[in-house]
Order: C-alpha cells, then sequence, then structure tokens
C-alpha cells in the first residue's frame, strides 16, 4: 500500500524485542509485537497507521521493513530508554509456551496518542494493551466505522471492569477460548459467547487454535476451521496476525455486515497461516496479495470438498 494517504485501519498495540526457543531453533532479540504482527497482517490489504511505541535502542532495520511494507508510522513514539522485551520457551507439541521474562521498558509508561490523520479512520483495531489505554484510544478517535478489542488473561483478571467498559463500546471482541471461559465463569463456549454479547459488542470471536474459529452473533454462529499446515516454525503472533488480517479485508471491502466479517476470517486466517511459517515478520515480509488470494480460493475449495 502507497504511504501516503490517511490510514483506513489504525492498529494499537505492542512492539517487542522477542527471544524465543521452539524445540528446533533458538532466536535472539526479533522483531516481534502485537501491533507489528497485526500491521504487517493489514498491509497486503489497506492503508494501516501503526500506534505504539519504541525505545531509543530499536534497531533502525525493523522500521525499514515496515515502511518496505506501506505501513504508516506516524503513531509510533520513540521514547528514551529500552524496547519492551519479551521471551517465551514452547513446549516439544508447540501447543504451549511459558513466559520466561517480560521487560516493559518504555511501554511502561506508554500512552497512545493518535496522530491527526488517525482519528477519522473508519476502522479501528485496539490491540492486546491495557484496557484504561484502549479507552484512551477510543476517546480520541471521531465515529469509527468498526473496532475490533483484543485482550489477554492478563487483562482479565486485573482490570476486569475497565476491560467491561471499553468492550461494550466495541463492535466486535476477540479472544481465545480459554479467555472467553476466565472471562465468564463457564465452560460452555456458547453460554460464554452469550454473556460477553451482553456486554454490548454485536460480535464475538473465540478462536480455537487449530481448531479454527467461531464468530458469533445474537442471531447466528459460523465457525471457521483452521487452514491445514504442512509445517510451521513459530506460532508467536497468530492471533494478532490473524485479527490484522481480518481487519485489514473487513477495511478494504468498506462493509461491517456479518458476511463481509465472515470473509474477512477466512482471510485473517490464511494470513497467518503464512505468518508461522518462519519467525517474526520473516515471512510476511516475502509475502504478496497474489499468493494470499490463490490460498484464499484454495481454502475454499478444500471447505467444499468436505
Ligand atoms: P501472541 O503470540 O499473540 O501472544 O503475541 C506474542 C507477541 O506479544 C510477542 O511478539 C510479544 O512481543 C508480545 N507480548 C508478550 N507479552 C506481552 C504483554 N504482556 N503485553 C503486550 N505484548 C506482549
Amino acid at each position: 500500500m502507497n504511504s501516503s494517504s490517511a490510514p483506513t485501519l489504525v492498529i494499537v498495540g505492542s512492539v517487542g524485542i522477542d527471544t524465543i526457543e521452539t524445540p528446533r531453533e533458538k532466536r535472539i532479540e526479533i522483531l516481534g509485537g502485537s501491533v507489528s504482527y497485526a500491521c504487517a497482517a493489514a498491509s497486503f490489504f489497506v492503508q494501516t497507521g501503526m500506534v505504539g511505541v519504541v525505545g531509543t535502542d530499536f534497531p533502525a532495520e525493523h522500521r525499514e521493513l515496515w515502511e518496505r511494507m506501506g505501513i504508516d508510522l506516524a503513531g509510533l513514539q520513540t521514547e528514551e530508554g529500552k524496547t519492551f522485551r519479551w521471551s517465551g520457551v514452547y513446549e516439544e507439541n508447540m501447543d504451549n509456551r511459558e513466559t520466561l521474562v517480560t521487560e516493559l521498558n518504555v511501554f511502561e509508561t506508554f500512552s497512545p496518542e493518535l496522530p491527526e490523520a488517525y482519528r477519522d479512520a473508519p476502522y479501528l483495531f485496539l490491540g492486546n494493551i491495557a484496557p484504561a489505554l484502549q479507552l484512551h484510544v477510543l476517546e480520541q478517535v471521531h465515529s469509527p466505522k468498526f473496532v475490533l478489542i483484543d485482550t489477554m488473561d492478563l487483562w482479565i483478571n486485573i482490570a476486569r471492569d475497565e476491560l467491561v467498559e471499553v468492550v461494550g463500546k466495541c463492535d466486535m471482541l476477540t479472544l481465545n477460548e480459554s479467555e472467553a471461559r476466565l472471562f465468564t465463569g463457564t465452560d460452555s463456549l456458547a453460554e460464554a459467547a452469550d454473556i460477553l454479547l451482553g456486554m454490548g459488542p454485536r460480535f464475538v470471536l473465540i478462536k480455537k487454535g487449530e481448531s479454527g474459529s467461531m464468530l458469533v452473533s445474537s442471531e447466528t454462529s459460523f465457525s471457521i476451521p483452521a487452514y491445514k499446515l504442512d509445517y510451521f516454525k513459530d506460532p508467536t503472533g497468530a492471533g494478532d496476525t490473524f485479527a490484522g488480517g481480518l481487519m485489514g479485508a473487513l477495511a478494504e471491502s468498506g462493509k461491517v455486515d456479518e458476511e463481509a466479517i465472515r470473509r474477512a476470517m477466512v482471510y485473517g486466517s490464511v494470513t497467518a497461516a503464512f505468518g508461522v511459517e518462519e519467525f517474526s515478520l520473516e515471512r510476511l515480509a516475502t509475502l504478496d496479495r497474489i499468493q494470499i488470494d490463490a490460498r484464499v480460493e484454495e481454502f475454499k475449495a478444500s471447505r467444499l470438498a468436505e
């Protein structure tokens, strides 16, 4: 996407320097963070603006990569100090991982401020950061057509009231199965989705890992399987890539109805499946829209054949 026009989609989240160990490989100090994955995925579809923070130690090559992908960086703040660091190790089956280190650094005092050109963006994705900061972003936008919010167990545990407040102001909430259960106190996903819809969003999107994802509204429920991968290297950021691709495809369609969201889910799922083929943004950096569209067609054909 060319980076001269005001963004159609604005995404806020974390920028991290990650150290990741899988059973086969260890990678030190690579580019990560929720906003990094989400903006990279969205960049295949629409002009996307990044809202986040990095420290003065942030390598120029990462910024250059985002620029090459056409991501608008006017909302990226640089603060004196070190960039957020995260380190995790995956178990043998890669289903579970353990966080070894979380160093907030400049993220600790982050206050997202939107450039003027971002405030009229019709699509907004509030990536996983403290609910108070997500609210602060919502206060700065004028009248977005569609707002997606992501969260994690940490905020459900320590900032539940603020999270409920901000979820009530969004159009769609995305979270994974275990978070949906934690947030609502029920084991039944159908019941959990009902309780979450009761908080105000029109749609709830529950991610079920290898089992795909489920979109629920007050009228209907729709599931898609995960794209089946022959191999993958690193699942870090898959949820952010999925959500970024989904919002990019939705913003590109200009619509906000259920049919458009279903279609966008397929794009999100396919983009995330590419992302996990390599560490960090390495695969997304070489990806193009033709490859995404081809895999979407293949995905649709395999579903019809089922
Ligand atoms: P995911 O695999 O979706 O959990 O996303 C992983 C990314 O989230 C990594 O690249 C980390 O840099 C980033 N991350 C890890 N912990 C946090 C946290 N507490 N807050 C914000 N971002 C985080």
